[in-house]
């Protein structure tokens, strides 16, 4: 076990945010990860997990250990004429891993394209985008206990999956390092999700009106990029918030107020309203304060343009809750990890 000491996280962050670990190392097998739960180091530091690190938000030095995530491997563990079943490393590259899918014309991830991070990070959250959630696919998440160092395999239904949630955000949270995602995709009869109308928009732009695995992939790589920042260019997390559910009273309410206000069902007493549209009608969008700002495009992302302080667009953020709360009496919730 190869242990660093006061590492710069600068590379582990999409964020882009200059902070220090006093602990790092990475890990590449399930061996490799009992060894380091049974270590002395492991059992007296506070410690993280890491992915690509997306989904974070450092706002301060680490004063533990963070331990990346590296297990590698893909592999087909099951196979008939209609779907395939995979087991992938948790420390696989997610859009590399949905790419293989959709050379192989094995559908149901398609819409996940080009989502940053690894494939381990996937179930945390319940990645979703584009009308799709990845909880659809998955059969198993596979791991190991931190109390006990046992390998376990947790159902589908084990992982209370619901909009970017799951166990692993709660009861879950650092006490199961995830190692790998099992999961199943068809190779015909591919149930095409294009209920996000800008993909089939998208598709006649592009000439390929023909539904197909590689199709779909494509109109949302071409709507993704023409939409969101790339990390590598300009620091940021993807979606600072989570698309906000209000009941039904508030929101007839606010439509009288608000004749504009868009929104979908969510259940029965529920109602979704974009988080967005919110953050927009509250003046945030395109505004900038030194090196961080709200994304000109899309305000529901919080970006770094060189040198930001995490401290400082946590601040942001929590200007932007107060005001999104004080004007529709909604309190946004960060889907973003905070650290
Ligand atoms: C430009 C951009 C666009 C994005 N678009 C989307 C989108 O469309 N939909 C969406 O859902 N998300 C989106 N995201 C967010 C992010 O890419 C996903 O949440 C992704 O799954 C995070 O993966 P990661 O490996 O980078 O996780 P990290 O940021 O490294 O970690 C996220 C959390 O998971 C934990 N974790 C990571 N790996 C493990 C593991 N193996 N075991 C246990 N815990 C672990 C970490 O401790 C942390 O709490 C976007 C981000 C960016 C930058």
């Amino acid at each position: 076990m190869n242990v660093q000491e006061n590492i710069e996280l600068l590379p582990y962050n999409t964020f882009g945010i200059k902070a220090r670990a006093k602990y790092f190392t990475a890990i590449r097998s399930i061996a490799d990860a009992q060894a380091l739960i049974a270590s002395d180091l492991f059992r007296k530091e506070k410690h993280i997990f890491l992915g690509g690190g997306s989904n974070i938000l450092l706002t301060k030095d680490y004063d533990g250990l963070v331990v990346k995530v590296e297990l590698q491997g893909k592999e087909v563990v099951q196979e008939d004429d209609d779907t395939v079943t995979l087991k992938v490393g948790a420390g696989e590259n997610w859009h590399a891993f949905v790419m293989h899918c959709v050379a192989q014309d094995w559908g149901g991830v398609e819409n996940l394209s080009l989502i940053p991070g690894t494939v381990g990070a996937a179930p945390m959250q319940n990645i979703g985008a584009y009308g799709v959630e990845i909880k659809k696919n998955i059969l198993t998440v596979e791991g190991v206990e931190i109390g006990s160092g046992t390998v376990t395999s947790m159902s589908n239904e084990a992982c209370r999956f619901g909009y970017r949630e799951s166990i692993f955000k709660h009861e879950a949270k650092d006490k199961f390092l995830i190692s790998s995602i099992t999961l199943t995709l068809t190779k015909k009869n591919h149930a095409f999700n294009i209920s996000y109308g800008a993909i089939e928009e998208t598709l006649k732009q592009m000439g390929r009106e023909k539904l197909s695995v590689k199709n779909i992939s494509d109109a949302v790589i071409h709507i993704r990029q023409s939409k969101l920042p790339d990390p590598a260019r300009v620091g940021n997390a993807g979606s600072f918030f989570k698309n906000p559910s209000i009941h039904a009273d508030l929101h007839d309410f606010l439509k009288k107020r608000y004749p504009s206000l868009p929104s979908f069902p969510s259940t029965d007493s529920l109602v979704k309203i974009p988080a967005a549209w919110l953050i927009e009608q509250c003046g945030w969008k395109g505004k900038t304060f030194g090196a961080i700002g709200v994304h000109p495009l899309q305000p529901l992302v919080l970006v770094n343009y060189g040198g930001g302080e995490g401290e400082k667009i946590w601040q942001l953020a929590m200007d932007i809750q107060g005001s999104v709360k004080e004007k529709f009496d909604i309190i946004l919730q960060p889907e973003v990890n905070v650290l």
